[in-house]
């Protein structure tokens, strides 16, 4: 059966870095909800139009829409060792609406890992935030720079600020966050599944704490 990890915690706490380490290391799937809509909106398809008014101001997009998304890509990746739900679910009705599909299909959420850290912190990284155009690689202009300035190391593609990873939006995300997202800590608690760890270090550090909660949980 398919591990399903899903990645809690606000934007800029690592998340997505980890993800993508933890989907190289171990072949699970890496399932980001930000992404898939990201690249509908680049596709200008129906549903990345309508995503786009709500994440151009770091609101969620309406539950319906992203389950929707999250549900056909594990449904159409089943045979997949594993899963990383990475930005998903961000809502109570999301929570319900994972558990749902995936117990239709005989699947459970094995753990939750909360990544936390300060506002400071997810402001400052998400400031500092750089994307590449052509392959989607995330940098920090600090934290992990590119060897030449403002190009990609992977694949020379030219790297950007997100639009969303402006100061005043960035603010509106945490705010989300803390009013509708945060809620899912307790709702995982209560279930025995919440496991933290910190968001605070580097992203080498914070590998070795997921591999050995990992190893923890017989996840590995
Ligand atoms: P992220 O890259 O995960 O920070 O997501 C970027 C934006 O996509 C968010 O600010 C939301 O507008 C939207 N989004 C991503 N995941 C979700 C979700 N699970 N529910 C609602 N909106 C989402």
């Amino acid at each position: 059966m398919s591990t399903i990890l899903v990645l809690l915690g606000p934007p800029g706490a690592g998340k997505g870095t980890q993800a993508v380490v933890l989907a190289k290391k171990f072949g699970w799937t890496h399932v980001s909800t930000g992404d898939m809509l990201r690249e509908a909106v680049a596709k200008k398809t129906d549903l990345g139009m309508e995503a786009k008014k709500y994440m151009d101001r770091g609101d969620l997009v309406p539950d319906s829409i992203v389950t929707n998304i999250v549900v056909d890509r594990i449904m159409r990746d089943s045979s997949s060792k594993g899963f990383i739900l990475d930005g998903y679910p961000r809502t109570e009705t999301q929570a319900l609406s994972l558990e749902a599909a995936l117990s239709r299909s005989g699947m459970l959420i094995n753990v939750v890992i909360y990544f936390e850290t300060t506002p400071e912190i997810s402001i400052s990284r998400l400031s500092g935030r750089r994307v590449c155009k052509k392959c989607g690689a995330n940098y920090h202009i600090k934290n992990i720079p590119p060897k030449k300035d403002g190009i990609c190391d992977k694949c020379g593609g030219e790297l950007f600020q997100r639009e969303d990873d402006k100061e005043s939006t960035v603010r509106n995300r945490l705010k989300v966050y803390e009013d509708q997202t945060e809620k899912l800590l307790s709702y995982y608690e209560k279930k025995g599944i919440l496991r933290t760890v910190s968001g605070d270090l580097d992203v080498e550090s914070a590998f070795r704490d997921l591999r050995n909660l990992f190893k923890k949980e017989s996840v590995i």
